[in-house]
């Protein structure tokens, strides 16, 4: 076991590492972190910030060499930096799960061969694929590219009359995957956790909604039937266990009109829809990675109460930085922001969350709360109006 006091290594510098050393700092375990860029998230925060590319495996090395475990906030280092940093110290979720998971044909591959159920796919290295898949698969379908692909990066939308061409041109004609266009009822996540011994922790299915394709609010518990949580949940727990993980997962599942469960995709880490755990259960996500990967029990992961999250996106800024005072206004949200410098579309800057006497009050909380930072919004809403409205 490593216990509190000992140093642990996170590659990566982005929010979910600022988390986690947060959760890591309370508990009186130091944190080092390394990444490309300097004043991360995860720096500011960390007791180290070593500025390093990940393909410089000296550096990586060193820095594995002053920790007691790497964990990663970040899936998308090269196979060569996980296994540089194992070579000094154990990596844990270990980088052959990276491996798979960074890559949407290899982790498609991985889930179908396991029988887990998938949203229909083929592979596509050119044109000719592309048209082929389309024949089979039927449009609407999404054109996603292997690699380095998140918050719906790297993906295009194949229409009925889209030529096709142009969608393998959009991006970039790179080795792609073709997946079959679901007409979901819901999106749904999984957390969970998965300790040495194989103890395995979960916070339930949390309620979805995207848009541009970027999660913007979750909600926890999910508004979906007990058979369809408790289905989701052991999915998760077969998916943790056929990969050996040793830390957290996230399992992002379409939910069908036909009431059918279909895997989006995995992260092998602390997710955005997990972020309401931080307030809302007993142990957070985050708490709960560093328990696992130092060898320790996992805590309990409990929801104490519904609980919502909404993502402050850079777009928030365009009108100058948002009125906080206004969020904080609502006595039940919590706000809390990232330490990144330059909002840009898109990019998450941070988040609010809230409890409340049930999904919907919490959900209205973080909406309006949200709503209220901007200064053409609802600056003006009185909190207790809003939730009153949403309490009827
Ligand atoms: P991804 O980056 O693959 O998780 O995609 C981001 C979001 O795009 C998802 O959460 C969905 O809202 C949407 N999306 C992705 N793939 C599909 C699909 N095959 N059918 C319908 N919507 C999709």
């Amino acid at each position: 076991m490593i216990l509190p006091g000992a140093v642990i290594g996170v590659l990566g510098g982005g929010q979910l590492g600022r988390m986690f050393a947060i959760a890591a700092r309370r508990m009186g375990y130091r944190v080092h972190t390394l990444s490309p860029d300097a004043d991360t998230p995860t720096g500011q925060v960390a007791d180290v910030e070593i500025i390093a590319a990940y393909e410089d495996l000296d550096a990586v090395r060193k820095f594995s060499a002053g920790v007691s475990v790497v964990t990663f906030e970040f899936e998308n280092v090269p196979s060569a930096t996980a296994e540089a940093a194992a070579s000094h110290a154990p990596v844990r979720p270990s980088g052959s799960i990276l491996h798979t998971t960074q890559h949407r044909l290899r982790e498609k591959t991985f889930l179908s061969g396991a029988a887990f159920p998938l949203t229909p796919f083929l592979p596509v290295r050119s044109v000719e694929d592309l048209l082929h898949g389309l024949d089979r698969l039927g449009r609407p379908a999404v054109l996603k590219t292997a690699d380095f692909g998140y918050d719906g990066k790297g993906q295009v939308l194949i229409g009925l009359t889209d030529d096709a061409a142009a969608a393998w041109r959009s991006i970039g004609s790179v080795e792609a995957v073709l997946e079959a266009f679901v007409d979901f009822e819901r999106e749904i996540s999984v957390v969970a956790a998965r300790g040495i011994d194989g103890s395995f922790a979960h916070y339930g299915a949390i309620d979805n909604a995207h848009c541009n394709r970027i999660l913007d609010v979750s909600v926890a518990p999910a508004c979906v039937p007990r058979e369809v949580a408790d289905e989701a949940v052991e999915i998760a727990r077969g998916v943790l266990e056929q990969l050996d993980v040793v830390g957290v997962l996230c399992v992002e599942f379409f939910l069908t009109r036909a009431g059918k469960l279909l895997i989006n995709e995995l992260a092998p880490r602390p997710h955005n829809s997990g972020h309401l755990t931080f307030d809302a259960c007993v142990t957070s996500q985050f708490e709960q990675q560093l328990r696992a990967v130092c060898g320790l029990p996992l805590g309990s992961a409990e929801l104490l109460r519904p609980a919502a999250m909404s993502n402050l996106l850079g777009d928030l800024w365009q009108g100058g930085e948002p009125d906080w005072a206004a969020v904080c206004a609502f006595p039940a949200a919590k706000l809390h922001l990232y330490g990144k410098l330059t909002p840009r579309p898109g990019r998450k800057m941070g988040h609010i969350t809230a409890l409340g006497h049930s999904p919907a009050v919490a959900e209205g909380i973080v909406r309006a709360a949200r709503d209220a930072s901007t200064a053409c919004g609802a600056g003006a809403i009185m909190p207790s109006v809003v939730v009153r409205r949403i309490d009827e």
